[in-house]
């Protein structure tokens, strides 16, 4: 897959994505990520990309025309428009089958970074397929939310983690919030790691993880487990 983003501080989301799995994953090439300087298609004598707001108010809108060049400089790059996602505190808000769809739909996407009160309604109008929110509240710019939906969705990637079983094991991937874990040592500050982790009974250690997958998330997201219980009986 490949990501670009575009956004007015591209060294801050490369900072991020350029350490650790992610920029392993793009080192050894299992996922690329290009990024855009959206003041490099401001073409007037100020390299201005915002301006005030129509009809008054607060803070400033970012502008149609570089945003617009920009992103058709890519289209032009890349021969086609690939599906482009607005980060955004009124889209969608992001949760891990969505990131799932994405990682498996798409072999190109592109995220566009709000900044100051956002961007003219008209590009998003034209240009955007889909708005995106990484919760509800409001961050100065796109660019973490960039980052956030850009780990989610590398992380699934193949080639990523060393298997599958590394996000399908885990949280929110089938609904419920995954098993306590454990490292070394058994007992530290004499608190136990559970005996049946310490069996190698292997069947004992799943059916132990499967319950309490369900009991932490009753404790921690009943939200979750209630949706759960729901398709669970609409599966039967
Ligand atoms: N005036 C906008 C509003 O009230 O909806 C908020 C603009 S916000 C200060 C600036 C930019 O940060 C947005 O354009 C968006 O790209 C990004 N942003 C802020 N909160 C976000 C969220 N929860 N999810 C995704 N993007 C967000």
């Amino acid at each position: 897959m490949r990501i670009d983003i575009i956004t007015l501080f591209p060294e801050m989301c490369e900072a991020v994505l350029s350490e650790s799995i992610i920029g392993r994953a793009v080192k050894k090439g299992a996922v690329e990520i290009v990024y855009h300087q959206l003041r490099d298609f401001a073409f007037d004598k100020h390299r201005r990309v915002d301006d005030t707001p129509y009809g008054g108010g607060m803070g400033m809108v970012m502008k149609c025309e570089p945003i617009a060049l920009c992103f058709e400089a890519l289209c032009d790059e890349l021969g086609f428009k690939p599906h482009l996602i607005y980060m955004s505190p009124a889209g969608k808000v992001l949760n891990q089958s969505r990131v799932k769809e994405l990682a498996c739909e798409y072999e190109n996407i592109c995220i566009l970074c709000g900044h100051y009160e956002g961007v003219d309604q008209r590009v998003l109008d034209l240009l955007v397929d889909e708005e995106i929110s990484v919760g509800d509240y409001v961050l100065t710019g796109g660019e973490l939310p960039a980052m956030v939906l850009s780990d989610a969705i590398c992380r699934m990637l193949p080639g990523v983690l060393s298997n599958d079983e590394c996000f399908t094991q885990e949280s929110h991937y089938n609904g419920l919030l995954e098993y306590p874990q454990y490292t070394k040592p058994a007992v530290w500050r004499d608190m136990e790691v559970p005996a049946v982790l310490l069996s190698g009974h292997h069947a004992n250690v799943e059916s132990w993880r499967e319950e309490q997958s369900v009991i932490r998330t009753e404790k921690l997201r009943p939200d979750m487990l209630e949706k759960y219980s729901i398709s669970d009986k609409s599966r039967k």
